[in-house]
Formats: structure tokens, C-alpha cells, sequence
């Protein structure tokens, strides 16, 4: 297991590559699970995912309580992160975005988002969509509580994606580095997918390349040279 401090190094780095990378922007977030109790989580204060160092991280516990407050805001939405950690064990790192070529597939009824590239393995087999309104009505759809985290968290199951309607996606993974992976490709592949509709009917990966791939996609091979990748893209080798 990783050392806090290696952990939350690599949080501030995720951010800056999550920004560059165009998976969030003003909006959206990750967490870590903290390596030292896992009835905690860190994440940042509210604030743009590019612009996070490491005096913006905050400790919380699984229901959003901020650790040491002080006078920060918490993002509004965190409590998607502590449902998600609070019912799977296995989950160490959620992401939360509005990525533009994802919400198109949670705002319409006969289209599923399926990998359709190897690439987009990470996503899984089976990505459901969450709608807030069917138990909790109009909202502003934005996720302000345990219980409209948790309703969301039962959606994900044991995927590691789920889409929300009308307002973006999760993304649920062992790791921090796996996780971004996932959401980085979750986007990709939602591009590839739309452009495949335009030309005909898509041929998905079968369940069994989804899972082959899966394994290639997030060996350790593979997972150190993208995130070396996204690192220099990002720029921020240097912290
Ligand atoms: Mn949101």
C-alpha cells in the first residue's frame, strides 16, 4: 500500500492530468481513498481540478464530513465519492466529471455505452445510467446528500463506471492511477462510439475481448508508459 504522502502527491498529479486531458474543467473531481484508514477519503477543496496543490487537499470521512475544515469550502457533489467508498471495499479512487462526449449517451433511452475499441475496455460490460428523478424528482441534478450518493452508488453495483443523466458520469477504480485510466478511455471511447453510430451499426467487443483487454489495457506495462504520457502532457514532472 502506498504512503499518505505518496498518495496525495499523486492526487494533485491526477488532477492536473484529469484537466489536461479535458475530462474535467471547471467542474468535476477525484478522490483517493486514504492509504491509512479506509473510512476516509481525500480530496480537494472546491476548486478546478488544473489549478489543485497539495494545501488544497482535505481529509473526509465516508459520509462528507470534512476532517479539519478550517475556512474551506468542500465541493458540494463529494458525497459521491464517500457512498461509493462506503459499498465497495475494492473501489480506492472515484472520479466524478462532466465530460461532454459521455453526457449525450446518458440523455437518450435506446443508445448503451459499450467499448467499441480495445481501448475502451476499462469502461466494462455493462455501464448503466442513473436518473435522479426516478426517486428523488426534480432536482437541479446535482448529487447533495448520502442518500442521493448511495441511491447512485447501488447503479454503479460493481461496475466501474455509471452515467448520470443529463449531468455526466463515475468512475470507480483499485487505484488512483487505473481510475484515471478508465475515465480517460471512457471519454475516448464514447468519442469512437459516436462517430461508429454515424457510420452503421457497431460491432462491440464480446465479453470475453472486453475482459482480455481489460488486462492488457491496465497491466503495469501499460499503466506506467500512458501515465508517463499524461505527466509530461500535463507538465507537472516537477511535483
Ligand atoms: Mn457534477
Amino acid at each position: 500500500m502506498d504512503s499518505l504522502m505518496t498518495c496525495l502527491a499523486e492526487l494533485v498529479v491526477a488532477n492536473r492530468i484529469l484537466a489536461r486531458e479535458g475530462v474535467v474543467d471547471a467542474f468535476g473531481h477525484i478522490s483517493v481513498r486514504s492509504p491509512d484508514n479506509p473510512e476516509r477519503y481525500f480530496m480537494s477543496r472546491s476548486r478546478a481540478p488544473e489549478l489543485i496543490t497539495r494545501d488544497d487537499l482535505m481529509e473526509f470521512k465516508l459520509d462528507g464530513e470534512a476532517i479539519d475544515l478550517q475556512d474551506r469550502t468542500p465541493y458540494g457533489e463529494r458525497f459521491i465519492h464517500g457512498s461509493i467508498y462506503e459499498k465497495r471495499p475494492d473501489v480506492h479512487s472515484v472520479i466524478h466529471n462532466h465530460s461532454h462526449e459521455i453526457i449525450p449517451f446518458g440523455a437518450t433511452k435506446n443508445i448503451t455505452l459499450r467499448p467499441v475499441a480495445h481501448v475502451g475496455s476499462p469502461i466494462g460490460h455493462n455501464v448503466q445510467t442513473w436518473d435522479i428523478r426516478d426517486k428523488f424528482g426534480e432536482t437541479d441534478l446535482l448529487v447533495v446528500n448520502m442518500d442521493q450518493g448511495r441511491d447512485l452508488a447501488a447503479t454503479l453495483g460493481n461496475g466501474r463506471v455509471a452515467l448520470m443523466r443529463g449531468h455526466g458520469a463515475v468512475v470507480a477504480g483499485s487505484n488512483i492511477r487505473n481510475t484515471v485510466m478508465t475515465a480517460v478511455y471512457l471519454q475516448v471511447n464514447a468519442k469512437l462510439q459516436l462517430m461508429t453510430l454515424q457510420l452503421g451499426e457497431p460491432i462491440y467487443l464480446s465479453d470475453a475481448e472486453i475482459d482480455n483487454c481489460f488486462k492488457r489495457q491496465t497491466s503495469p506495462l501499460a499503466t506506467d508508459r500512458a501515465w508517463e504520457y499524461w505527466v509530461s502532457r500535463a507538465g507537472v514532472g516537477d511535483l
